[in-house]
């Protein structure tokens, strides 16, 4: 498995092109909870973020091992994807379940970055993890639908011209499966924003971008369904596993962005006239969180492999996603642990970081939920909720 090693040519671009966008860019973001338009800019303009969408449609084609080193390389550079990301793959859900009409209408613009796909509304307060129990409603009335109810943690919306947005179209009570009756819309806010739709931002401890929607009675045309009306949850479940691996992806860049700083500090940091480094309980974490994301990065290795091979790995998407995040997560605590009190300081990058890394393992899904598709889906165990 050769992982690491594919696709040099863009890992050294996507490097480069970071190398323009330092620490102290991140700092100023961070500080002023600031949307990174100027490298989300460099990314559309170097066509990173089109990476996975068909050469047919003006993207590069490339498949999904591609998406993971640019979405790496990032975060081993210090910076952050989160701001972007989801252009690179939300776009999955038309590609695959959309009609050719709406593939010609918004890929090719997706693609050149002049329609941003950034948000996707799953999320409602009172549902959380349990999406079926969501509540947003969409009423058919003769050529349109009208959407009712509130998301949270809806990324981007306010960086994004559209919106995927999973409703409820069928009562939960008149489907036999739960997972029936939901459905998946493309919808272009801006016509809407400020008057049937209310974004509202979210300031989080690290610096994502994230809102909260309010819909009321907002009147979307009937051709922004994608897909079979009422089979919107099984669509959208279609996406999660690439979704699953490219924050994987992310965390293992991370790993390593903790890892190289943690030993070259160790290095130079001179304390009792040796290298801190020279100590063994010093050593040791570094080599062990080192150990922890080669180990995530095998798994994340084998779920591209997979899914580059046609596949659609769940088992394997999921234990990258769990391991690496959690390798990002031990890494992040080895380095604050090895710059000492300056590990906190902002201009070293590291307390950014380190709170950044801890989302993934909330989101996009929880520990708990992996540990428990694993426990079912793998292990045959039964099902605990
Ligand atoms: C910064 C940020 C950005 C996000 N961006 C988006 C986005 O763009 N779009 C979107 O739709 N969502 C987004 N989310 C939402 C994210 O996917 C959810 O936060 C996540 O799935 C967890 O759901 P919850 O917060 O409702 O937690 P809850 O479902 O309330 O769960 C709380 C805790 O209980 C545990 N738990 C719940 N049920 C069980 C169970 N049966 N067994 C064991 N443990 C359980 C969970 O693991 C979790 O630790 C974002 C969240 C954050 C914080």
């Amino acid at each position: 498995m050769t992982y690491e090693l594919d696709h040099q040519d863009i890992r050294e671009g996507v490097s480069k092109l970071c190398l323009g966008f330092p620490g102290e860019y991140w700092q100023k973001c961070d500080r002023e909870q600031a949307y990174p338009t100027e490298f989300v800019q460099a990314l559309t303009q170097g066509g990173y973020l089109s990476a996975l969408i068909p050469e047919e449609y003006g993207g590069l084609g490339l498949p999904l091992s591609a998406g993971a080193a640019i979405l790496e390389e990032i975060h081993r550079a210090g910076g952050n994807a989160g701001a972007c990301h989801a252009q690179m793959y939300t776009m999955g859900t038309i590609l695959r379940h959309g009609s050719d009409a709406q593939k010609k209408q918004y890929l090719p613009s997706i693609s050149d970055g002049s329609l941003r796909l950034q948000a996707f509304g799953v999320t409602e307060p009172t549902s959380g993890t349990d999406t079926t129990a969501l509540r947003t409603t969409a009423k058919r009335s003769g050529d349109h639908y009208i959407v009712n109810g509130q998301k949270i943690w809806t990324s981007r919306a306010e960086h994004s011209d559209l919106l995927l947005l999973l409703a409820r179209t069928t009562p939960r009570e008149e489907v036999t499966k739960k997972t029936d009756g939901l459905s998946v819309f493309l919808i272009d806010m801006r016509e809407f924003v400020g008057k049937s739709l209310t974004i509202r931002p979210i300031r989080t401890m690290m610096n994502h971008s994230t809102t909260e929607l309010f819909f009321d009675d907002m009147k979307i045309p009937a051709s922004s369904l994608i897909g079979e009306e009422g089979k919107g949850f099984r669509n959208i479940l279609s996406g999660m596993n690439a979704e699953r691996v490219l924050i994987s992806a992310e965390c293992i860049g991370d790993a390593k962005w903790f890892i190289e700083k943690a030993s070259s500090y160790a290095c130079e940091r001179n304390i009792f006239q040796r290298p801190i480094g020279q100590n063994q309980g010093v050593q040791f974490p570094i080599a062990r969180a080192y150990s922890q994301m080669r180990a995530a990065e095998l798994m994340l290795a084998q779920a591209v492999a997979l899914y580059d091979a046609g596949g659609n790995p769940g088992e394997e998407a999921n234990l990258a996603k769990l391991l690496s995040s959690e390798a990002s997560w031990a890494a992040a605590e080895v380095c604050i642990q090895t710059f000492g009190g300056f590990g906190f300081a902002e201009e070293y990058d590291i307390e950014r970081k380190f709170r950044e890394a801890r989302l993934y393992q909330v989101a996009p899904i929880s520990t708990n939920l992996v540990l428990s598709y694993v426990a079912e889906h793998v292990l045959g165990l039964p099902r605990s909720y």
